[in-house]
């Protein structure tokens, strides 16, 4: 397939808008890292680059405004129209790279692929080149569906009983500490670098330094620190104290000591542009072979982990169909096997379609038990059955069969809550803090891509001198022996992102995610159902207030629902639970919609700092 020919691109339309200029914010000055020789020879080339004018690639926090004078966030502008294609991300500076990547002739690969750098440096938080995710891609030409799967695996020497662990009173293994989330031994084998060069390789049109340049300068001359941000760095801060190559990179030294960023401060990472370097000039390999690669497997196996410079340089990104199901005549594609997330959205959203959802309002109580109910039931069966298809068999047709989940629908009582859901039997059906991202073109490409380093600032374990963390995605698998998801050497832990794009009759309808562990799978299948069950926009679908819950009848629930449907669902037998009014632990979802008008509507989660852009 040529990459010229796969996404049918915009230019021309997208030619005619110019980029703002930015007003520069001045970076606090940074002590020149150490450098190898091999990595100074790469930084010989700088003059070159410095002619490129990075204050033409630069952008900022300054034209936006997110939070207020009281460092809270501003929960309205996130969303944005365009006539030609929409950035839609977790953060305002990544959106406008992408979108800056089109307008100087870019396809929409090119611009996710600028836009989830740009991420692995503003939202570091959540993702970054230590880590790993997944894209679903929708090629308006060639009307194809293709899945890149390029999430972590286990190192080779991983074994289930790599985690201490003892046996509590209920029979059940528990990790003793914290080794499954913190250090070197919580870390999986990177494939986020090798993803996306893969996807710009082989669907983008532009060059690695094209993509990269602009991040690079954004990187050097400093991101704003947001509310968001800011509380995550405080948050973690003797977790980066402890570990000190990650309280490098992302706290300030005050007179010798290290704190914490203020909220508007700014951000530099001189190092990461370095890395970046690297990689523009040599490829995959400048990450998964040499003087980086070198460097991560010492510093994760100095916090105990298994790495060798072989996990590194045999990772393989894989090529995968998405998983399909329809919802009331859509067909919806999201992530296959190694994640549960569109597995699981589409058993969700297959037993909630037993019900007459589009006659009800979207804070009827009978909804959201409903919704809680099929929550439940899904779960369970996620627990029981999910693992990566290429260690066990999983039952993925079983799972999405329409008539397993009629089974399961007619479990739902109008008066009484599941409080003790169990697994079901789908093999009888069986007939064969991370960010999300859309990125759509009127064309009607679409490209969802969900990157994760897992828990904030991931394993804590910072790589010195190129400016990132290594993830925790180890975390995802279970301590248990002989279960789907037990540890294996090579094994991708089981996930819950799912990047989807909903299409019908053929026609794009849109694209979203979301981060949010395993909230993801219940948050898209919220977002799905309002807009097509109760027909909303996409800004209103992301902003609705939303539930989580799938254990004992608990449902967590955003406080903005009316008090009456609240104490209808305590009726039932629900556990109600309030949390914040906007809670980012409700996940993020920055997504696109196809207007009826013929436009695009990009949303951004208020929820975090999500900005769609549209042009
Ligand atoms: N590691 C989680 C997963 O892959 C995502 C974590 C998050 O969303 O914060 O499902």
């Amino acid at each position: 397939m040529k990459k010229s020919k796969l996404l049918a691109l915009m230019l021309a339309m997208i030619l005619l808008l110019s980029a703002c200029a930015q007003p520069a914010q001045k970076p606090a000055e940074e002590p020149a890292p150490t450098e190898t020789k091999e990595e100074a020879k790469v930084d010989e080339k700088e003059p070159e680059k410095e002619e490129a004018k990075p204050e033409d690639n630069y952008t900022s926090l300054d034209d936006f405004k997110l939070f207020d004078e009281n460092n809270q966030l501003l929960r309205t502008g996130r969303d944005d129209i365009g006539e030609n294609g929409v950035v839609s991300s977790g953060k305002y500076e990544a959106s406008k790279i992408g979108k800056g990547i089109i307008e100087k002739g870019g396809n929409a690969i090119d611009a996710a692929v600028a836009t989830a750098f740009a991420l692995a440096l503003t939202e570091a938080n959540a993702t970054g080149i230590g880590g790993g995710g997944f894209m679903t891609i929708h090629s308006a030409e060639t009307g194809e569906n293709i899945f890149i799967n390029f999430r972590e695996k286990a190192p080779a020497a991983a074994t289930p009983d790599m985690w201490q662990t003892v046996t509590n009173e209920e029979g059940k293994e528990i990790v003793i500490g914290n080794q499954k989330i913190l250090g070197g031994k919580s870390v999986g084998v990177p494939g986020f670098v090798k993803g996306l060069l893969y996807a710009l390789e082989k669907y983008g049109t532009m060059s690695r330094e094209e993509v990269l340049q602009p991040v690079i300068d954004l990187a050097e001359k400093g991101i704003t620190v947001t509310p968001t941000l800011a509380a995550d760095m405080s948050g973690e801060y003797d977790n980066l104290m402890k570990y000190s190559e990650s309280g490098d990179i992302f706290l300030k030294d005050v007179d010798g000591m290290k704190l914490p960023y203020e909220v508007g401060e700014i951000f530099v990472n001189k190092d990461f542009a370095k890395t970046l370097r690297i990689i523009a000039e040599k490829g995959d390999a400048g990450f998964y072979e040499g003087p980086v690669a070198k460097e991560i497997v010492d510093v994760v196996n100095k916090y105990g982990g298994l790495f060798t410079e072989e996990d590194l340089k045999n990772y393989e990104v894989e090529v995968m169909e998405p998983v399909h199901f329809t919802y009331r005549g859509y067909d919806i594609y999201s992530s296959p096997s190694p994640s549960s997330g569109g597995t699981i959205v589409g058993e969700i959203l297959n037993i909630v379609e037993n019900f007459d959802l589009p006659s009800m309002a979207q804070d009827d109580p009978e909804r959201l038990h409903i919704f809680a109910d099929a929550f439940s039931l899904a779960y369970a069966d996620r627990g029981e059955y999910m693992g990566d298809v290429k260690f066990v068999d999983v039952p993925i047709n079983g799972l999405l069969n329409k008539d397993y989940a009629k089974k399961l629908a007619d479990k739902i009582q109008t008066d009484v809550a599941i409080t003790e859901p169990m697994p079901d039997d789908p093999w009888m059906f069986e007939h064969e803090d991370t960010t999300h991202f859309s990125v759509v073109d009127i064309e009607g490409n679409m490209v969802a891509l969900t990157s994760t380093v897992n828990y904030y600032f991931g394993s804590k374990v910072g790589v010195p001198g190129y400016g990132f963390v290594m993830n925790n995605e180890m975390d995802d698998f279970v301590a248990k022996h002989d279960h789907p998801n037990s540890i294996a050497g090579g094994k991708t832990p089981l996930s819950s992102m799912s990047p989807t794009i909903i299409l019908k009759d053929g026609k794009p309808v849109a694209a979203l995610g979301s981060p949010g562990g395993t909230t993801i799978i219940s948050t898209v299948a919220q977002v799905i159902s309002n807009i097509i069950d109760h027909n909303m926009g996409m800004q209103e679908a992301v902003d609705a207030p939303r539930i989580k819950g799938f254990k004992d009848g608990k449902i967590t629930f955003e406080n903005r629902f009316p008090e009456e449907t609240i104490n209808a669902l305590a009726e039932k037998g629900h556990t109600m639970n309030p949390s914040d009014d906007w809670d980012r632990s409700f996940g993020s979802v920055n997504a696109v919609l196809f207007t009826e008008d013929g436009k695009l509507e990009g949303a951004g989660d208020p929820r975090r700092d999500g900005k769609a852009l549209g042009f």
